[in-house]
């Protein structure tokens, strides 16, 4: 019989009255070291006196890797605190605890039905106040246990629930709940028991795969007496039928003494799992085997068994992670699986995963701030890059740093700003670096430092057809051309080479002006970032008066100076265009400006509105169009940033980019399509092309507008060769020229 779960070994921790927190912080550091996979944190630690969890706590921050499985005595705790407890640790530790019961209550003798039937509540409540993926507070109406409406607590990751005993009643609720059945190593017990778990797991409609089995042995080296006596490869004849016939996947060793503890892990482990392999060749698959929960919320045409299982992570909608990533910061989504490639080789797999799938939606996520992609999606599959998120110095001299598409931008500046560089990204520190760095990247030292992208010198990436490439000046030249501005419709890049500019302290403020002359303040704004020298870069929100307050404009503006003069020189005519009801100026680092970024993971419902346009000057035509646009309340948000500058200085065909000749780029937001397009036509006669990034239409007259003819008439001869039968269709997506080979009609 076999489960096909990969062997694990642990160590249960000590738990005698005399053993302190120092000898426990010993044993788990020394089983660590030996490559033990588990540490077993035993109901009772120093003679019953110490709570579990908070002995787990204590052995977690002294640890770096090996799972910590929690023990708990049912009905000691309250579950719903226990829930809690477990998932912050599970958080604090990134997902390295498993929660236990063992031994029955105090009051009832363990296998009895009652006590068996509060055990099955306690469980049922930490499950449901790990359920987030149901919103709500978490409610339970059982005999022994209530909530009324409790807070719920996402763990890390699907926290496996362990529990140990005999008894029908018990091994029914193990297979009806339970995601380990722990016992004892004798073969009668586990030939019993797993009979009576499996015909529950089945007579619920679980796979019996789905509960891994443990047992927990003593033992000794040296003279045989026993089983677990004489030497490793005595442990090893032992053990392997227990492994092969009765499907143990978990073996737990309980021992005080260090050179048994050693030898069980250095010797008696890798000689049980060669021993297993032989004779189990396609014994287990490491694959694991999800409970029937979270099978019940897979979603049809997505083959989940044929999943990569070399993937970081796969995410299903029934795992607790789906509620951190089924979202982006703008975009709501309910994808069928999340695929997290934390190597090329990975994005390779995901990817061919999703060409299996022609008729499902694909969707690429580095960090989930996408404006115009489509990084969420609805039943689809969602390749997930934001692991690749190192951000590595290559060349001190030539200031070349590498960077993984899951950075994110708070995080590259903060990297960078020790060695006195910067890279020029966006206003905001928790965009990534993938849907940023392929679109143009509008930043707060465009005008000084150029695009984001006019600082890439190469990429490597995944191309359609699962090849792996570099693209620069001189290999894949045209690649490079077209990534850079583009770039989302011919792979997944994987990595970002960048030679990073030479940035000191600079200045950055914050104003907020009186607009109640619209017009006015528009044009003056406009005047006054086009007449500054190129070492002030402005962003500015307009918003209409509002609840008896003024219209107000709030800007942003960064110079790339730390002489207070100069500072002073560049902000009057901004600050002298209206009052200033507040200003907060400080001399400080590109770091700090971006650090503006909230880690929480985004919780974002439907779908945003958005309008991009690119403009020469801030006329007073425009000016008055704009101003009746921001006072009829048709849209919620009115946003200039100032580009021209170094970003004009790139010859229009230099990148995928071509809008080089804009001054100002514009977004507006708002509700519904049909709304913000009336508002959008008043504007759009002064606008000329858009930028990608900023866009949420994917129409096809917005896709034309994204890139001047002869940029398109390109992109769409590329297009053909590196993405004919348009895999990459989700953002901006291009038709293949029709004349070249794999093209389509226009
Ligand atoms: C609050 C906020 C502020 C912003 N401010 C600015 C700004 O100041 N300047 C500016 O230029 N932009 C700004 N943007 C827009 C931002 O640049 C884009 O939305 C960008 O796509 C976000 O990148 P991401 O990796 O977080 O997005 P994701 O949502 O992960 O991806 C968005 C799209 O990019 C493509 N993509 C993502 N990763 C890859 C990859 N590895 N390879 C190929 N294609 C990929 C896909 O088509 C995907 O749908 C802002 C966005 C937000 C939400």
């Amino acid at each position: 019989m076999n489960y096909g779960h990969a062997l694990r070994f642990g160590l249960h921790l000590p738990s005698d009255a005399d053993c302190g927190p120092g000898r426990l912080v010993e044993v788990a550091g020394l089983a660590e070291q030996w490559g033990l996979d588990l540490l077993v944190v035993p109901a009772g630690t120093a003679g019953d006196d110490l709570e579990p969890s908070t002995v787990a706590s204590w052995i977690a921050a002294a640890t770096v890797s090996p799972g910590l499985v929690l023990e708990a005595r049912p009905a000691t705790l309250h579950p719903a605190m226990l829930a809690r407890a477990v998932a912050s640790l599970d958080r604090l530790t990134e997902g390295r605890v498993e929660l236990a019961f063992r031994g029955g209550p105090p009051t009832a003798a363990s296998g009895t039905a009652d006590s068996v039937a509060a055990l099955g509540e306690e469980i049922a409540v930490v499950r449901e106040l790990w359920n987030v993926l149901d919103r709500g507070l978490g409610r339970f109406t059982g005999r022994f246990y209530r909530l009324a409406g409790a807070e719920k607590a996402a763990p890390a990751h699907d926290v496996p629930i362990s529990v140990d005993g005999q008894g029908q009643d018990l091994l029914r609720l193990v297979g009806l709940r339970a995601d380990e059945w722990s016992t004892g190593c004798d073969a009668v017990t586990l030939t019993q028991g797993n009979r009576a778990v499996d015909e529950a797991a089945r007579g619920a409609g679980r796979d019996p795969r789905e509960i891994r089995r443990r047992i927990t042995i003593r033992g000794g080296f040296g003279e045989r007496t026993g089983r677990f006596t004489g030497t490793a490869a005595d442990w090893v004849n032992d053990l392997l039928p227990l492994v092969v016939e009765h499907g143990v996947g978990t073996i737990v060793l309980d021992a005080v003494e260090r050179d048994v503890a050693a030898g069980f892990a250095s010797e008696v482990a890798p000689a049980l799992r060669a021993a297993a392999d032989a004779v189990l060749p396609r014994g287990w698959s490491g694959a694991r085997v999800r409970r029937s929960a979270v099978r019940a919320r897979r979603l049809p045409g997505i083959d989940y068994e044929g999943a990569p299982p070399e993937m970081a992570e796969v995410v299903e909608p029934g795992d607790p992670a789906y509620a951190r990533l089924r979202s982006g910061y703008l975009r709501g989504g309910a994808p069928g699986i999340i695929l997290r490639a934390a190597t090329n080789e990975q994005v390779t797999q995901a990817l061919a995963f999703a060409r299996r799938h022609p008729g499902v939606a694909l969707s690429r996520r580095s960090a989930g701030h996408g404006v115009s992609g489509r990084s969420t999606n609805d039943g689809g599959i969602v390749i997930d890059v934001s692991l690749m998120n190192a951000i590595e110095v290559l060349d001190r001299k030539t200031r070349r740093v590498r960077i993984g598409p899951g950075a994110r931008w708070a995080e590259v500046a903060a990297a960078l700003e020790p060695y006195g560089w910067a890279l020029s990204s966006g206003d905001y520190g928790g965009v990534g670096v993938g849907g940023l760095a392929t679109a143009g990247g509008i930043g707060y030292l465009a005008r000084g430092h150029g695009l984001t992208i006019d600082r890439l010198r190469a990429v490597e990436m995944v191309l359609a057809d699962g090849s792996v490439v570099r693209a620069d000046d001189s290999e894949n030249p045209d690649l490079f051309w077209a990534v850079r501005g583009a770039g989302a419709n011919f792979g997944i890049v994987t990595a970002f080479e960048f030679e990073a500019d030479d940035v000191g302290a600079v200045a950055f403020a914050r104003l907020t002006q009186d607009a109640g002359d619209l017009e006015r303040y528009l044009v003056e704004w406009g005047r006054a970032v086009e007449d500054s020298p190129r070492d002030l870069t402005s962003f500015v929100i307009v918003a209409p008066p509002r609840g008896g307050r003024p219209a107000l404009a709030v800007s942003r503006t960064m110079v790339d100076s730390s002489d207070p003069e100069t500072v002073r020189a560049r902000l009057e005519p901004l600050a002298a265009i209206s009052k200033v009801y507040a200003q907060d100026i400080v001399i400080t680092s590109y770091a700090a400006a971006m650090d503006n970024a909230s880690d929480d993971p985004p919780v974002s419902h439907g779908e945003p509105v958005s309008r991009s346009g690119l403009l020469r000057h801030v006329t007073p035509q425009f000016a008055a169009a704009a101003a009746r646009v921001i006072r009829s309340g048709a849209i919620g948000w009115f946003q200039l940033r100032s580009v021209g500058g170094a970003v004009a200085d790139v010859p229009a065909d230099a990148t995928a980019y071509a809008h080089r000749d804009a001054t100002f780029s514009l977004v507006v937001m708002g509700g519904a399509d049909e709304v913000v397009d009336r508002a959008w036509a008043r504007l759009s006669p002064f606008l000329d092309g858009l930028y990608i990034s900023f866009e949420s239409s994917l129409r096809p007259e917005r896709i034309a507008a994204a890139w001047p003819p002869r940029t398109l008439s390109r992109l769409r001869e590329l297009k053909s060769v590196y993405d004919p039968e348009g895999v990459f269709g989700d953002n901006f997506a291009l038709t293949p020229a029709a004349n070249h080979p794999g093209g389509s009609t226009p």
